[in-house]
C-alpha cells in the first residue's frame, strides 16, 4: 500500500472543500480536522478517502461528500451539550463529527451489518457518547427521546411525524426531502404544535426507506 498522508489529506479537505465553501463554524472545522475519514473506508478507498465526493459503503450505500456533511452538521447549530439523532448510520462518520461536537449521540440503521461495523470503528476510535440501533429509523428512537437535534442522512419523500414528536420545542431537523433522485436540504424549526421549514441547497441522497419514507420496492 501507499505511503499516504492522511494528515494532510485531512487538511487540504478542511481547506479546500469546506473553508473555500462558507463552512464557518469553528466546532465543525475542529471536529473534521480530528476525525480520520480514511478510518470510516475500506483500505481499497484510502486513496480517495478525502475526494470531494460520496464513497461506496456496501449494501448499495455510501459514506456522504465531506462538505455535505459539514453543511448539515452546521445546519444543526450545535453548542456542545445535545442530545442528538441521527437517522443513517451508514459508516459511522457522521457520528464521529457529531460525537465531537455534541454531549450525546444516537443512531438508527436499517442494514444490521453497517450498524455492527460503524460500532466497531467508533469504539477503536475511542467514542464512547454514542449508542447505536438497527431498526426503522423514520419512527425515530423513542426511548431515548426527546431530542434537541435530528439529522436524517438519507432523502425522505416527507417530514417523519415521529421525528418531530420525538423533538425538543425549538429543536431541529435537518433532512434531504424531495424526490428519489435529487432532494431539497431542509432545516426545520420545532415550535409548539408546528413547524417552520427553510430550503437550505440542492441534494442528491440514497433514500430513506421505512414506514415513514419511502416504500421497499
Ligand atoms: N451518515 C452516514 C455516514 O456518515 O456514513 C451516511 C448515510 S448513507 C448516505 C444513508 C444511510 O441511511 C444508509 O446507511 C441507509 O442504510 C440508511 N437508511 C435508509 N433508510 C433508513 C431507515 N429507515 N432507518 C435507518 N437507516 C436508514
Amino acid at each position: 500500500m501507499k505511503n499516504l498522508d492522511f494528515d494532510m489529506m485531512r487538511r487540504r479537505m478542511v481547506e479546500e472543500q469546506l473553508i473555500a465553501r462558507g463552512i464557518a463554524d469553528r466546532k465543525v472545522l475542529e471536529a473534521f480536522m480530528k476525525v480520520p475519514r480514511h478510518e470510516f473506508v475500506r483500505e481499497e478507498f484510502f486513496e480517495s478517502a478525502y475526494g470531494d465526493h460520496p464513497l461506496p459503503i456496501g449494501n448499495n450505500q455510501t459514506i456522504s461528500q465531506p462538505y455535505m456533511v459539514a453543511l448539515m452538521t452546521e445546519c444543526l447549530g450545535l453548542k456542545g451539550d445535545e442530545r442528538v439523532l441521527e437517522i443513517g448510520t451508514g459508516s459511522g462518520y457522521q457520528m464521529a463529527i457529531l460525537c465531537q461536537i455534541a454531549k450525546e449521540i444516537y443512531s438508527v440503521e436499517r442494514f444490521k451489518d453497517l450498524a455492527e461495523n460503524a460500532d466497531s470503528v467508533l469504539k477503536r476510535l475511542g467514542y464512547a457518547n454514542y449508542a447505536i440501533k438497527v431498526g426503522d429509523g423514520t419512527l425515530g428512537w423513542e426511548d431515548r427521546a426527546p431530542y434537541d437535534a435530528v439529522i436524517v442522512t438519507a432523502g425522505a419523500p416527507g417530514i417523519p411525524r415521529s421525528l418531530v414528536g420525538q423533538m425538543k420545542d425549538g429543536g431541529r431537523l435537518v433532512i434531504p426531502m424531495g424526490g428519489e433522485f435529487g432532494q431539497v436540504l431542509t432545516v426545520v424549526r420545532k415550535k409548539g404544535d408546528t413547524v417552520e421549514a427553510s430550503e437550505v441547497c440542492g441534494c442528491m441522497f440514497v433514500p430513506l426507506i421505512g414506514r415513514e419514507g419511502w416504500q421497499k420496492k
